[in-house]
């Protein structure tokens, strides 16, 4: 067969390279709010209240407390690659904030109606301003405004039919911004959430500012669950073997669930560790005759240059320096305190 003539090659407009970058940071929903909600906690926000309409896909609205944005940042808030948390690379090694790349409301105005209204300290009014590709729509208008931003997100993936289509389960988007809240509060106990379907009278999250992770625990998760939890502590300061320190809550041998519940923070980053997961999961099944699935929240503190947080946005699945002997230590911690807390309950039973 005659070989074809090669296609020609051309360079894509900068909408559509905007809007396909966007597409994958911003992936579903749960991803905006996930942004948004870092946002407010990189603002020191100590409230941080949302309303969902449509599992997120009609409006996902972000309210907070925190320190607002200046009148002069609002022409660029929205641009790629515009942010007040990083400016040289090496800031990475140490950066504190769960932001850094600029990225996340620049892409939401690609895919979705972005408005933010926002008023910072000592201020009389606030400024609302709309934006769609990037840039505002129009002058930052003066308006009445408590204590810190409101962002909307309405109509995300309205220029992205097959995501769209893809996305018409809206309640399957709702539990998972629920999940999302519920671990995020569990985490900042010193930050007030709620999460709120519209229309609804009742939060589905609701927390108050607390000294105690119990009692946060106690509020997202239930009774039931905080009861049967067990306080855990691990931590090695070796640089030979590794650093690290660890603290959380697992469940007793009375708890009885069929499924996992794992919240894992890393240096206050909500993550995944597929190896820290199998690890918990083949203690309680060797340990438990019943072989319940546990509750397990863990927070782990490491020197920040040895966890890479250069990764993509989406990207939650992380690899620590020393993981293997991390994860081993921390599986001996669980172990034993399961070991003893299943052969009280035996002995319960006994006597
Ligand atoms: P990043 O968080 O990586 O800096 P974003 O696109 O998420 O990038 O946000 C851009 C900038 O907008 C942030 O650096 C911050 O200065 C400002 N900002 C966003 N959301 C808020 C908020 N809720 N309160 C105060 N400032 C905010
Ligand atoms: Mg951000």
């Amino acid at each position: 067969e005659e070989a074809k003539e090669p296609p020609r090659i051309q360079r894509l407009s900068e909408s559509v390279v905007n809007r396909i970058a966007a597409g994958e940071v911003i992936q579903r929903p749960v991803s905006a709010v996930k942004e948004l909600v870092e946002n407010s906690l990189d603002a020191h926000s100590t409230s941080i209240n949302l309303l969902v309409k449509d599992g997120g896909l009609k409006l996902i609205q972000v309210s907070d407390d925190g320190h607002g944005i200046r009148l002069e940042d609002l022409p660029i808030l929205c641009e790629r690659h515009t942010t007040s948390k990083l400016s040289a690379f090496e800031d990475l090694q140490s950066i504190k904030s769960m932001g850094f790349r600029g990225e996340a409301l620049a892409s939401m105005t690609y895919v979705a109606h972005v408005t933010v209204t926002t008023i910072t300290k000592g201020q009389l009014h606030g400024y609302r301003v709309s934006y769609r590709d990037g840039l505002m729509e129009n002058e930052p208008r003066p308006c009445a405004a408590v204590k810190g931003t409101q962002i909307m997100v309405e109509n995300l993936f309205y220029n992205m039919a097959a995501r769209r289509k893809t996305l018409q389960n809206a309640s399957d988007d709702y539990s998972k911004i629920v999940d999302l809240i519920s671990r995020f509060a569990i985490q900042h106990i010193n930050v007030s959430f709620s999460c709120r379907k519209h229309g609804a009278t009742r939060a589905d999250v609701h927390t108050v500012a607390t000294s105690s992770r119990l009692d946060a625990i106690r509020s997202v998760y239930g009774i039931s669950v905080a009861r049967n939890l067990m306080k855990i502590e691990a931590s090695d300061n070796n640089p030979a073997t590794s650093i690290f320190e660890m603290q959380g809550y697992m469940s007793n041998a009375n708890y009885a669930s069929k499924k996992i519940t794992m919240v894992l923070f890393i240096n206050d980053r909500l993550v995944e560790c597929s190896a820290l997961k199998r690890a918990i999961e083949i203690v309680y099944a060797a340990t438990l005759p019943k072989a319940s699935k546990p509750f397990i929240y863990i927070s782990i503190v490491l020197p920040p240059e040895n966890v890479d947080v250069n990764v993509h946005p989406t990207k939650r699945e992380v690899s620590l320096l020393n993981q293997e002997v991390i994860i081993e230590k921390i599986q001996s911690v669980i172990e034993s305190r399961l070991r003893s807390s299943n052969e009280t309950r035996t002995y319960q039973e006994q006597a």
